[in-house]
C-alpha cells in the first residue's frame, strides 16, 4: 500500500524517531509499504518519519524506481562518518517539494543495523549510497536536507513553499 508522505514544513518532520523496539508484523508491513512509496514517488531512500511514523527505519534502493534490483532495509541503524574526506553533490527530497541543491557531506561512512529479520549488519559506503545514508539518517534525528543550506537559501525556499500552500489552499 503506498503510504501518505509528509511535506515541508509539516512539524511532524522535525520529531526525534524511537527505536523500533520488536520486528512485528507491522513493521515488516511498514517496511514493506515505505519501499512501495519509495518507488512510487521515485525515490531512492526513504525514512518512517516521511510517512508520519518517527520509527528508526529507513529503506534505500539505489538503482530506482525503474530497476528495482532490491530495496535495502535499514532497522535502528547507527551511523559513523569514517573520515574527514567531504563529498558535495545536489540532494533533493520526497519531503521538501521542488528544491535541489548542492550539499556537503562525508565522503565515507559505516552503517550498522538491523534486518527485516533482526539480524545484525554492517555496510560501509561511498558516493551515492554514503549520501543517501547520511540524508535518511538525518530524517530520523529530525533533520531536513535544506537545514545544510545557507540561511539565506532557506528562507528563500520557506517564503516560496509558504506562498505556494497559499495559492493552493486558496
Ligand atoms: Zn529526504
Amino acid at each position: 500500500m503506498k503510504l501518505e508522505l509528509l511535506k515541508y514544513p509539516d512539524a511532524r518532520l522535525r520529531r526525534k524517531s524511537e527505536p523500533v523496539a520488536e520486528i512485528t508484523e507491522e513493521i515488516r508491513t511498514l517496511a514493506r509499504d515505505m519501499v512501495e512509496t519509495m518507488y512510487a514517488e521515485e525515490g531512492i531512500g526513504l525514512a518512517a518519519p516521511q510517512v508520519n511514523r518517527p520509527l528508526r527505519l529507513l529503506v534505500i534502493d539505489l538503482s530506482g524506481p525503474s530497476l528495482r534490483e532490491g530495496a535495502t532495509v535499514y532497522i535502528n541503524p547507527e551511523l559513523e562518518i569514517l573520515d574527514d574526506e567531504k563529498t558535495e553533490s545536489e540532494e533533493g527530497c520526497l519531503s521538501v517539494p521542488d528544491l535541489r541543491a548542492p550539499v556537503k557531506r562525508g565522503a565515507r561512512v559505516r552503517v550498522k543495523a538491523l534486518n527485516l529479520e533482526g539480524i545484525p549488519f554492517t555496510e560501509e559506503a561511498d558516493e551515492v549510497k554514503a549520501i543517501c545514508l547520511q540524508h535518511e539518517y538525518d530524517h530520523l534525528e529530525g533533520i531536513l536536507f535544506l537545514d545544510h543550506l545557507s540561511r539565506l537559501k532557506r528562507n528563500l525556499y520557506a517564503h516560496k513553499r509558504k506562498k505556494l500552500l497559499k495559492e493552493e489552499n486558496s
